[in-house]
């Protein structure tokens, strides 16, 4: 059956995934399934999408009734569900505006879009770089893919766009030698996700918050990968006592959906006036009645404090085994993004795991990545630990 569907995909799609020969089809809780009818325990969620789990009832009651009011209009038109996500975005953040998008990289496009042009207007023309950080991840669009510093990504697409500039993350003094009169943002990730779960010093966000105020430029943070509640905070930067000027989201907000936001303070709001920028289909009255219900629900059903409570558990687990298997260099993370790396490759232990119907994520070559539904039990955890244990124990010792 799944080579069939496999055979398929390889003749009609772009060969751009290397995907693992499974073909899902169905989900429930923190449970997949292939077409075999062999169940797996996700820890991928969608790569961080799926915070609530597979078939959650608050997405497909938000979607029959929001389908068979309204699906789409365009953004000609002001819909009731769009702008409750808005205010309710608002409510529980920094910010004071929100423009919807469609994606990750879209919503890191308009935070792009509206630093360069809020500079224009308020620093002048020369101030129009963004400074980014090394290993970052920001998307797959011409600027998002400039933004990103990871030269795999970028590797073919060039003449890439002027603008971008890069330092390495958690060092201070590289970003105050960078920070010229041609800069007018920082961007980062508060947790690097796809650069292998890499965590900011404990001062370093604050630091930088500081040196954006001193030079009047904007702090951008991408929290597509890590905000609505995965590190067991709704926002990640909120563990840091920083806000910034601008941040995105995506991932988690519709629960896998296809919706991107941007977020801002009151004072950019001027830069992005009627014309200034646009989409169809962002905001749709469908995707955003969706998103509103997961929102009200990890606000509202304890989510975010079974994702800390969960976090803190999975992460003692983790160290359990870093202190029983050597090749284990260091475990990182916080809430429900975890990072195990190794001093060896991750692939095989990727495959080992969904033989055994466990699927794990593995970033940079050497680093697991654990990125569960937020509402994943103990017990699932306790399944998981089990089988990476086993798995460790029998891979061939170094001499
Ligand atoms: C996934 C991700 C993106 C890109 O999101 P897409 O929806 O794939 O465009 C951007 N930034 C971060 C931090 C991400 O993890």
């Amino acid at each position: 059956m799944s080579e069939k569907t496999i055979e398929q995909a390889d003749k009609y799609m772009f060969q751009t995934y290397g995907r693992f020969p499974i073909v899902l089809v169905k989900g429930e809780g923190c449970t997949v399934w292939d077409e075999e009818g062999k169940a797996y325990l996700d820890f991928v969620g969608g790569l961080a999408v799926c915070a609530l789990g597979h078939s959650s009832l608050v997405v497909s009651e938000a979607l029959l009734e929001q389908s068979r009011r309204l699906v789409h209009v365009s953004n000609l038109y002001y819909t009731v569900p769009q702008i409750e996500l808005a205010r309710l975005l608002v409510e529980n953040s920094f910010a004071d505006r929100v423009f919807f998008a469609n994606s990750g990289a879209e919503a890191n496009e308009a935070a792009i879009k509206l630093a360069r042009k809020w500079a224009k207007e308020s620093l002048g023309p020369r101030a129009y770089k963004i400074v980014c950080m090394e290993n970052s991840f920001h998307g797959r669009t011409m600027a998002t893919l400039t933004a990103t510093g990871q030269e795999k990504v970028k590797k073919g697409f060039d003449p890439l766009v002027n603008g971008f500039k890069f330092v390495p993350f958690n060092d201070l003094e590289a970003l105050e030698n960078e920070v010229d009169e041609d800069v007018c943002a920082v961007m980062l990730e508060p947790i690097q996700g796809e650069g292998g779960v890499i965590m900011p010093d404990p001062d370093y966000l604050g630091a930088v918050r500081r040196l954006c105020d001193q030079k009047g430029i904007l702090l951008i943070l991408d929290e597509v990968q890590v905000g609505m509640g995965r590190t067991g905070k709704l926002f990640a930067h909120e563990h840091y006592g920083v806000e910034p000027d601008i941040m995105t989201l995506a991932k988690a907000l519709g629960n896998g959906l296809p919706i991107g936001a941007m977020l801002a303070r009151e004072a950019l709001a001027p830069a992005f006036g009627p014309g200034t920028h646009a989409t169809t289909f962002g905001g749709t009255p469908l995707v955003t009645a969706v998103a509103t219900r997961v929102l009200q629900t990890l606000l509202e059903q304890g989510i975010i404090e079974n994702c800390r409570e969960m976090g803190s558990y999975f992460k003692e687990r983790l160290q359990s085994l870093a202190e029983k298997h050597g090749f284990i260099k260091e475990v990182r993370g916080q809430g429900l993004i975890l990072g195990m790396e190794l001093d060896i490759e991750g692939s095989g232990i990727v495959k080992e795991c969904m033989a055994r119907g466990f699927l794990i994520n593995c970033t940079q070559d050497k680093v697991l990545r654990f990125l569960p539904p937020l509402i994943v039990k103990r017990q699932e955890i306790d399944q998981l630990i089990d089988t990476l244990d086993e798995i460790f124990g029998q891979l061939p010792k170094k001499e």
